[in-house]
Parts: C-alpha cells; structure tokens; sequence
C-alpha cells in the first residue's frame, strides 16, 4: 500500500528517485512528475483484487456486458452470458455520458439494483462508471469496481472523491490525453490514499473515420516501464465496429495488456447505446478462448 502527504515530495523520496535514474532513459527520469504511479519509485507491480479475480497478476482478466443497463431482464441476460462465455467481471453503465443530451443518458440510480441483482444471478463483480462526485458513495454501494470515463479523466474533483471511494477505480484514458496527463490523473486517485487504479486505454481520436478511434496499443508495452498500475485495453470502444474487437483484443493481450474489458449485448442489434460495437455472447466466447490461447503461448 502507497501512502503519502499531500504535497508528496519528501526528501528520501526525492534522494531515491534522483538515486535510481540513468541518463537516457524516460522510465527513469527523476523529472517524472507522477511520483506514486511511476515504476520508478515502486517496481513491484500493483495486484488489484476483484471478487476472485487479480488484475495485474498475470493472466489477463476479461470484463464483458453491455454499454448500458437497459432493464432487469437485460442485465441479467448479459451477466448469465457474460459468465458463461468465460468473463471474470460484468460492466454495465448506469450514468451514461452521452454526446447528444437527446440520447438514452442511462438509468442513472435506478439501475443501481438492477446491478446488483445481476451480481447476485451470476456471481460475477460488477464494473460501472460514475460521472460525478456527489455520485461516488452511492455507486460505491453497489459497484465492485469504479469506472471513470474517457470525458472524465481530467474531472478532478471527481479523481480526488474516487480516492476515497474504497473501491478499485479503472480510469480510462482521456481520448486526447498524453500518457503523462493520463498517469497525473490517477496521481489523483493514488495521493488521496487509494491504491487500487487500473489504466484502460480507449482509444484517442484520429483524422481517419474508418474506426471509431485509434487504438493505441503501443501504450501497453510503454505504460509497463512507466508505471507498476495494471493495464486494461477497452477494443470496443478502441474501433467502434464488433468485427474487430476479437482482433484488436488478441493484439491487446499480445502486448502485454493485464485484460480486457469488451462490451457484449445479448442481442446486438436492439442494444440502445454502442450497438455497433456490440459483441454477441457467442464472439465473447470465442475472444476469451483465443486471448487464452495466446497469453498461453506467448507465457510458457
Ligand atoms: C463506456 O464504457 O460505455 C464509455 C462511455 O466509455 P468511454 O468513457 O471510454 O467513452
Ligand atoms: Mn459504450
């Protein structure tokens, strides 16, 4: 467990940093200005402990369900899918950070239960996002997981409420952030004393509209030097189509990615957010076989 002042700078700390740096390598620099997420200061890498799930301990975990709770029914459908495809953990948005505020903008606090039923039916912990600092105790409630938003990686008040959530935060990266900026946000989250942050790359916008975003996927094996914190590739929301997220997520795994977190609908097509990027329980199935395969191979 980290801890550390506020102001987060104390001499040994400083000594340390400036003892263990190498010209030449950005990994080491002492002017790295996220001092808690750096590898530098804190080698060992960060394990963070979902249900039976350990993300960051090796074999990639695998979070599946739909962009947004729609109904009981839906979300139980997705959760039972969901695990028996071979998911570790069910997502599932109640508050929906949506461009348009004419869109389905999610079932708010009353999908909260319905989450927690589909945790009771499937046994598998919930993953679930919270857009606002007033929102963090009560989605703390329910939630196993925090997610933290693309549109919400510099929401600051909410990076510091999320540091005393008691819950694991995966913060996905700003779809125009820098890796630094990225890291100095879950400096938020770490230096008001939460440990457990998982960074999940989504993709950042690009000139070419062919796929919803450019994936980056060159941050998985950067972020392993940079920083001890677990790594998530989120490839649903990386391409935007559901013909390539089994691809993108073997690549993901490939790179060395501690899991994935894909969004999957029992059916598609009537799915009422990201429906073009939906996955069927069928693909999800074959995705976490494939992703097995490959960590497989690529670790024995
Ligand atoms: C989501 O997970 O449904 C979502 C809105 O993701 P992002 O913040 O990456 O756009
Ligand atoms: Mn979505």
């Amino acid at each position: 467990m980290i801890t550390v002042t506020r102001d987060g700078s104390s001499p040994d700390e400083r000594s340390r940093l400036a003892a263990s740096s190498r010209p030449d390598d950005d990994t080491t620099a002492p002017s790295a200005p996220y001092r808690l997420a750096s590898r530098v200061a804190y080698p060992e890498k960060t394990v963070v402990r979902v249900g039976d799930a350990r993300i960051g301990a090796g074999r990639p975990v695998v979070i599946a369900g739909p962009c947004s709770v729609e109904n009981e029914a839906q979300i139980i459908e997705a959760a039972l899918a969901a695990r028996e495809a071979g998911a570790h953990l069910l997502r599932g948005g109640a508050f929906k950070p949506r461009t348009s505020p004419y869109s389905f903008q999610g079932l708010g606090l009353e999908g909260l239960p319905l989450l927690a039923r589909a945790r009771a039916e499937s046994g598998l912990p919930i993953v679930t996002e919270v857009m606002e600092p007033a929102m963090v105790a009560p989605v703390a409630e329910v939630a196993d997981v925090l997610q933290i938003g693309s549109r919400n990686m510099q929401n600051f008040p909410l990076l510091r409420a999320a540091g005393h959530a008691g819950r694991p935060i995966l913060l996905k990266r700003g779809f125009a952030a820098t890796i630094e900026e990225w890291l100095l946000a879950a400096e938020y989250i770490l230096m008001e004393g939460n440990p457990s942050v998982m960074l999940c790359e989504r993709g950042v916008r690009s000139f070419d509209p062919s796929t919803r975003n450019l994936l980056d996927l060159s941050c998985v094996p950067l972020l392993a030097k940079l920083t001890h914190l677990p790594v998530l590739v989120d490839p649903s929301h990386g391409v935007g189509r559901s013909d390539l997220v089994e691809a993108m997520s073997v690549a993901a795994v490939a790179a060395g990615a501690d899991g994935l977190i894909v969004e999957m609908h029992p059916h598609p097509e009537q799915a009422l957010t990201d429906a073009d990027q939906a996955i069927s329980p069928e693909t999800l199935r074959s995705l976490v076989t494939r992703v097995d395969r490959v960590y497989t191979a690529l670790h024995s």
